[in-house]
C-alpha cells in the first residue's frame, strides 16, 4: 500500500512493531519511507520523521530500543502465559517434584508416582517416629533406595537445572530429606512463583512476596495428610533446639518446660553403682531466678505422663460418645434441617416467579399488557429470579459446611482414639498427642494436648446442652 501511494503515514506504538530485525527495519526508516515520502511515527519511542530525519546517530539508540523492546515483549508474553497457567493450578515446572509425575492425559497436572510416593510416606513416618533427617538419609542409602535425582535419571525424567536436586551420582542427604519434609506440595497444595526473575534484564532470582504467589489448594492428590505435615513442621521446630548429633530423639525432647521460669528443660545422665539414670532439670539455675526444685527422673515422668494420657483419651472418648449422640440427634441435624427448609421455601418462591413470568407473556399476547409494561415486569421478575437463585447457592454451601462439620468434629476425637489401648509411651504417641509439658515439681505437671481448642469447644457445646435441659 505504501508503494502504490495509498498510504503516506505509518504510525506504530513501539518501534518494534515495525519489524523485529534491526537492519531491515532501519532500511525502511532510512531509505524506503523517505524515498516514498512517507512519514513515520513511533509513539512510545518519540520518533516522528516529520520533525526529525533518521540519522546514523539515531540509529545507535534505535538498535538499543529495538532489542530491548523485543526482549521485553517476549519476556512479558511468556510470563503472562505462565501466570495464567499458575492461576489455573497448572503445574508449570519442567520436572515434577519427587513423589509425583506428570499426568499422561494432562501435562499440566501432577499425579502420584506410586513408588516414589511410598518413599515420601516412609520419610514422613520416620520423622514422626523421631528419627533425625541424617539417620533417615542413611537408612534409605543402606536400603539402596535411589535418591530423587538418581531415580529421575533412572526413569528418564528430565532433571531440573537448579534448585530441587542433588549433586551428580548423589545419595540421599539430610538436606534432601528436610527439603521433602518441608514441601507443602505433598499435601496437595501447589505453590508456584516462589522465585522468579523480576524482569528480563535481571537474571538473579528473587524471592517473591506472599501475595505474588500462585497458591492452589487440592491441585493434585495429597501424599501426606495436612495433619501429619503440620506435625512434622512442629517437630522440626522443636528439634532445632536439640543436639543435631542424636540419631533418635528422646521421648520428651523439646517438650518439657520449667514451670518456674519457662525455660526448656535439659536431660542428663547420672551413673550410680553401675546403673544409668536419666533426669530432666532446668538449666537456668538459682542465680538467674529459678528455684530449680523440679528435677524429675525420666522413669517417673514417663509413668505419670502415660497415666495422664490414658485418662485424657478416656475423657475424649466419652466426650465423643456424648457429642456424637447430640450431633446427629440435636444441634447439627437441627441446623441442617433448618437450612433444608429454607432452601425448599426459596424453591417454592422461584417456582411462583416462573409461573408469573409465563402468564405475563400470555397477558401480553392477549392484549392485557402493552409492550412497555410487559418488558418492565419481565425484567423485575428476572431480577427476582436471579436473587433467589443466589440465595439458594449460599444456603447450599451452608448446608455443605453443616454436613462436613459433623465429620470434622469427629476427626480430632478419632485422632486420640487411635491410641486408646496404649500401655507404653513412644516418641510417636507423645508428639501426636502432646504440645508441651510444664513441670512445676515432682508431682505437679501440666500437659497441653493437641486439639485443645476443639476439646474446649466440645465441652462448651456440652454445657450449652445441659443448660438447655
Ligand atoms: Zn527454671
Amino acid at each position: 500500500m505504501v508503494k502504490s501511494g495509498k498510504i503516506n503515514c505509518v504510525i506504530v506504538k513501539d518501534l518494534s512493531r515495525l519489524g523485529r530485525e534491526y537492519n531491515e527495519t532501519f532500511t525502511y526508516l532510512r531509505k524506503v519511507f523517505p524515498a516514498l515520502g512517507v512519514r513515520f511515527i513511533a509513539i512510545n519511542d518519540n520518533i516522528d520523521t516529520a520533525k526529525e530525519a533518521i540519522t546514523n546517530d539515531l540509529s545507535i539508540s534505535f538498535k538499543g530500543v529495538m532489542n530491548d523492546e523485543y526482549c521485553r515483549d517476549i519476556s512479558i508474553k511468556t510470563r503472562t502465559a505462565l501466570n495464567i497457567k499458575r492461576k489455573n493450578g497448572d503445574y508449570v515446572g519442567a520436572t515434577p517434584v519427587y513423589g509425583y509425575k506428570k499426568s499422561e492425559e494432562n501435562n499440566n497436572r501432577l499425579v502420584i508416582d506410586d513408588y516414589a510416593a511410598s518413599i515420601v510416606k516412609d520419610i514422613f513416618k520416620m520423622r514422626i517416629d523421631g528419627i533425625s533427617a541424617d539417620k533417615i538419609a542413611a537408612q534409605l542409602n543402606d536400603k539402596g533406595v535411589l535418591s530423587p535425582r538418581e531415580y529421575k535419571k533412572d526413569n528418564n525424567i528430565p532433571l531440573p537445572r537448579n534448585g530441587y536436586c542433588d549433586k551428580a551420582n548423589s545419595k540421599w542427604s539430610a538436606t534432601t530429606i528436610i527439603r521433602i519434609l518441608k514441601d507443602e506440595i505433598y499435601t496437595g497444595k501447589l505453590i508456584q512463583g516462589k522465585q522468579g526473575t523480576p524482569n528480563y534484564k535481571i537474571k538473579e532470582l528473587v524471592k517473591r512476596s506472599e501475595d505474588e504467589l500462585f497458591i492452589t489448594e487440592n491441585a493434585h492428590e495429597a501424599i501426606i495428610s495436612k495433619h501429619d505435615f503440620d506435625l512434622v513442621q512442629k517437630l522440626m521446630q522443636l528439634d532445632t533446639r536439640i543436639s543435631p548429633k542424636t540419631d533418635r530423639l528422646h521421648l520428651f525432647s523439646g517438650m518439657l518446660i520449667c514451670g518456674c521460669c519457662g525455660n526448656r528443660m535439659t536431660r542428663k545422665t547420672v551413673a550410680y553403682k553401675g546403673n544409668k539414670y536419666f533426669y530432666y532439670y532446668c538449666p537456668t539455675g538459682k542465680k538467674n531466678g529459678c528455684k530449680g526444685e523440679n528435677m524429675v527422673k525420666e522413669d517417673d515422668l514417663t509413668e505419670c505422663v502415660t497415666e495422664s494420657i490414658q485418662a485424657y483419651i478416656k475423657n475424649v472418648t466419652s466426650l465423643q460418645d456424648v457429642l456424637s449422640g447430640i450431633d446427629s440427634s440435636a444441634i447439627n441435624a437441627e441446623r441442617c434441617g433448618r437450612i433444608k427448609t429454607q432452601i425448599a421455601e426459596i424453591q417454592k418462591q422461584l417456582k411462583k416467579t416462573a409461573d408469573f413470568k409465563s402468564t405475563l407473556y400470555e397477558n401480553f399476547i392477549s392484549g392485557i399488557l402493552d409492550k412497555d409494561d410487559y418488558k418492565a415486569l419481565k425484567a423485575t421478575y428476572s431480577k427476582d429470579e436471579q436473587k433467589l437463585n443466589d440465595t439458594i447457592k449460599t444456603l447450599e454451601s451452608e448446608l455443605d459446611e453443616c454436613v462436613n462439620n459433623t465429620s470434622k468434629k469427629a476427626l480430632w476425637t478419632e485422632h486420640f482414639k487411635q491410641f486408646e489401648n496404649i500401655s507404653e509411651l513412644d516418641r510417636n504417641i507423645v508428639v501426636q498427642l502432646i504440645v508441651s509439658i510444664k513441670i512445676f515439681d515432682k508431682t505437679h505437671l501440666q500437659i497441653t494436648y493437641n486439639f485443645e481448642d476443639e476439646y474446649e469447644q466440645a465441652l462448651s457445646v456440652l454445657e450449652d446442652m445441659t443448660e438447655a435441659v
